[in-house]
């Protein structure tokens, strides 16, 4: 006999089947407009600016695309503001503007390479996948990358991309960023190198600069030799994916608990001198649906009848595939994303790992509870583990090694903005400041004891605001910051 629970994962199963294939479609399709697809397109249709989420629109009044140094400095210098764009892939308002906006597309030269130093000087508009490729040609790569290389160079280091991996901070780092040059108010451009002491004031808030202290025109950054990681993948419980070992004595380590659930993807990444293994299609229809198409059907389903969301997150625990995969470093640190979701991210301090999944668990267990509007927590929360930046003034891992602890919410789940409100409360209690390409509410200058020196290098740089917007404005103005924008 069929037991009832097993019916209705059945059912479940069959539901999420029917509306399989359109997600598939649907995501996929998405996927090839806004991933590796035209970069552009995710930024500009019909003269309006979309970010990848689709919460944040913009009208500007005219976008330029300058494809060298000298077109970058007369469109700036024209504008009267002006913002850059890179891939648009902030959740943020941090690249709107209704005045100017320079798509970075065109700008993707590398300048310099120096293969003694294990250095390169890039455009600032390059997509880091086509960069890992042509750095991987020079035997290069870049040590620690986040989830997708989707990003533009320059947009990923202005609000702190970062991976996981206890031995780098984030794309930023005062390690991994040498030297860049700005596009300033005037069009001049002001140059900045670390090996020269005078320069270190300004490169402190220009390695993460928000986009706001000038237009970034390239980038010198430290690499390491290219090399291969292997990646594991199983499935863990909480407690084991919380021991301090795994994040200590793995190059690279990361989990994906399931909310609802005290079960976990765990996923290690380790150098290795072993060759790139082919990926079997069983790993590959793992990465590639179970973890889009798959994730995405049934989180669309559940949307339906939210109440079915902790059983969701415990069908979608049982198909974590147990994987190794070997590959190039970048290709296996990254993957494809297709499946939309709001995101909030904080980071906090690593010793408070443990006390925040307990208050997580908390606030989802006290929201699916609600008699009034339940919220159903519905996207597995994303831990990562980095050292603290060094040299920066507006990182958010600053003076402590940290966890990352980002929480998102599938698009087609309303009210999950106070649900985030309730989990930032608690991230702020246990120390934490805010990723910032993701959302967050709560003003947070307040957790910078820099953010004084930072705003009196932007006043110096841009005194007269032009490369200001929305939400540089709320920002120094102290107010709550804004996510959600239309034109
Ligand atoms: C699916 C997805 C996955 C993600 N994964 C991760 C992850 O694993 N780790 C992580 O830390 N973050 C992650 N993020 C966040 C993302 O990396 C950041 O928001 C990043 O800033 C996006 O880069 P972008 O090129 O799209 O920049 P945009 O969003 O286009 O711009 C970001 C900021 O940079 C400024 N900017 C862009 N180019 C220039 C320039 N040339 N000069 C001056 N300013 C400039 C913009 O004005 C804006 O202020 C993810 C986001 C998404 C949507």
């Amino acid at each position: 006999m069929v037991k009832p629970s097993m019916l209705n994962r059945r059912r479940f199963i069959q539901a999420s089947a029917v509306v399989g294939a359109t997600a598939l479609v649907t995501e996929a399709k998405v996927a090839t407009d806004g991933d590796y697809g035209a970069s552009s397109s995710v930024v500009a249709r019909d003269g309006e600016f979309c970010n990848w989420t689709g919460n944040i629109r913009s009208r500007p009044a005219s976008m330029v695309r300058p494809s060298t140094l000298a077109e970058l400095q007369a469109a700036v210098s024209a504008a009267v503001k002006v913002k850059a764009v890179g891939s648009g892939h902030s959740f943020t308002p941090c690249a709107h503007t209704n005045e100017t906006m320079i798509q970075t597309d065109d700008l993707t030269e590398i300048l310099a390479v120096d293969p003694v130093l294990l250095r390169v000087k890039v455009e600032a508009g390059k997509k880091l996948f086509e960069l890992n490729d042509e750095l991987a040609e020079l035997g290069l790569a870049i040590p620690s990358l986040g989830d997708v290389v989707v990003q533009s160079l320059a947009g990923a280091i202005s609000t702190g991309t970062h991976g996981t991996g206890m031995a780098w901070g984030s794309l930023s780092d005062g390690a991994f960023v040498h030297g860049m040059e700005l596009v300033l108010a005037d069009g001049t451009l002001l140059s900045l190198d670390a090996d020269r002491p005078a320069d270190l004031p300004l490169l402190q808030a220009a390695r993460l600069g928000l986009g706001c202290l000038g237009i970034v025109y390239s980038i010198t950054l430290n690499l390491v030799p290219a090399h291969n990681l292997e990646r594991r993948s199983r499935l863990m419980t909480l407690a084991e994916a919380l021991e301090p070992r795994r994040y200590h004595s793995n190059d690279h380590f990361e989990f994906f608990r399931f909310p609802f659930t005290d079960k976990v993807q765990g996923v290690t990444r380790n150098i290795t001198t072993a060759p790139p293994q082919k990926q079997l299609l069983r790993s590959f229809f793992a990465k590639l649906v179970i973890e889009n198409a798959c994730l995405g059907t049934i989180l669309n389903v559940a949307s339906l009848r939210p109440n079915m969301v902790p059983r969701a997150m415990a069908l979608l625990a049982d198909l974590v595939p147990s994987e190794v995969q070997v590959d190039r470093s970048e290709l296996v640190m990254s993957s494809k994303r297709w499946v939309r979701a709001f995101e909030i991210e904080y980071a906090i301090p690593l010793d408070r790992a443990a006390e925040m999944q307990e208050r997580y668990g908390a606030v989802v267990k006290a929201f699916a509870a609600r008699r009034k509007d339940p919220y159903y927590a519905n996207f597995p929360t994303e831990c990562r583990f980095a050292r603290g930046d060094l040299g920066n003034l507006l990182s958010p891992t600053q003076g402590h090694d940290s966890c990352w602890f980002s929480v998102a919410s599938h698009i087609s789940f309303a009210g999950y903005e106070s649900f985030f409100r309730a989990v930032e409360v608690e991230l702020l209690e246990v120390g934490g400041r805010p990723h910032w390409g993701k959302m967050f509410y709560r003003n947070p200058v307040e957790l910078y004891p820099d953010f004084a020196a930072f705003a009196k290098v932007r006043q110096h740089l841009d005194p007269h605001g032009k490369f200001s917007n929305v939400y540089v404005e709320r920002l120094l103005a102290g107010e709550e910051m804004k996510n959600d924008l239309s034109v």
